[in-house]
């Protein structure tokens, strides 16, 4: 096995007993995972995994080690975060070697940051592994480049709602609008109309082009291509499932030329996918 043969020469950390890896697992594909998620999930005695992280991940966990489910799904019940954040700690204190597995990265509205401040406070060693986020390498999973260099030098990552659920309107949609030529929001599905309404109001074309990402990088990854006046119609209409990313801007149009998991399975793609529309000025 290919990951046997790489062990010998690299420096691998120990996973300590009674210590907590933090650990991304990236958005689907198992293959997406960081070398050192692998050996976390080859070592650790307890898996505490939420709903993002991708079952073909899991098998590749130690036969003998317990996994626990601890999900976050927008309107499902879901354990609360203070109570995942003392399970860490419990197992940690109990000798075992702790994986909290993320889907993406932990620290991209993650609460990744919350889970290992609460490890602070208790004292408990820990280590935290990046993974690739959604908004990024799901992106590029849809063939949507994060920047390309003539549409965009900046790009927004936006969370499409709080806590609560609720649009975050503690958030500066007009500024939001205005900051960055390409936006990427995540959960943003259930909103997806109120946050289309406020970002065309804070200035944004209706008719500029968005994307829908659901499931990338997994099996069931469908893309839809819709306009930002549109985007919650049509979501609706093709019943588009979470989890889901929604990109606008203009770098959306690239994905008719680097749409490269459509063309494996025969899409044919265009050399110049921004044609005459290339914008004046990169933003
Ligand atoms: N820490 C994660 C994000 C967690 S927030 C990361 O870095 O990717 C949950 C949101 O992430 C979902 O509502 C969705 O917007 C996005 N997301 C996570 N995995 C996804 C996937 N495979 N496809 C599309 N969106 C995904």
């Amino acid at each position: 096995m290919v990951y046997d043969a790489l062990l010998p020469p690299l420096d691998w950390p120990e996973f300590e007993a009674g210590s907590v890896w933090l650990v991304g697992a990236g958005p689907g594909d198992p293959g997406l995972l960081s070398l050192l998620a692998l050996h976390a999930l080859r070592q650790a005695d307890s898996i505490v995994h939420d709903a993002l992280v991708d079952p073909r991940i899991l098998r590749l966990a130690r036969p003998d080690s317990v996994l626990e489910y601890a999900g976050k799904r927008g309107g499902k019940p879901s354990p609360r975060q203070p109570d995942i954040s003392a399970r860490l700690v419990q197992l940690a204190r109990a000798g075992r070697r702790v994986l909290r597995l993320k889907g993406g990265d932990p620290f991209v509205f993650g609460r990744g940051a919350e889970e290992a401040l609460a490890l602070v406070a208790a004292g408990i060693a820990f280590r935290i592994v990046p993974g690739i986020t959604a908004g990024i390498g799901g992106l590029t999973y849809a063939g949507i480049p994060t920047t390309h260099r003539e549409t965009n030098a900046a790009v927004s990552f936006i969370t499409g709602h709080n806590s609560d659920g609720v649009v975050p309107d503690g958030l500066d949609w007009g500024a939001l609008a205005k900051g960055a030529p390409v936006l990427v929001i995540y959960m943003a599905l259930k909103h997806l109309g109120a946050i289309a309404e406020r970002l065309i109001a804070g200035g944004r074309n209706k008719d500029e082009p968005v994307a829908i990402v659901s499931k990338a990088a997994t099996p069931d990854q469908r893309v839809l291509e819709t306009t930002l006046g549109a985007a919650a119609a049509d979501a609706d209409a093709a019943a588009i499932e979470p989890p889901a990313l929604v990109v606008v801007g203009e770098v959306v149009r690239l994905r008719a030329g680097l749409d490269w998991l459509g063309a494996l399975a025969g899409r044919v793609l265009v050399a110049d996918p921004l044609g005459g529309r290339r914008p004046a000025k990169a933003g």
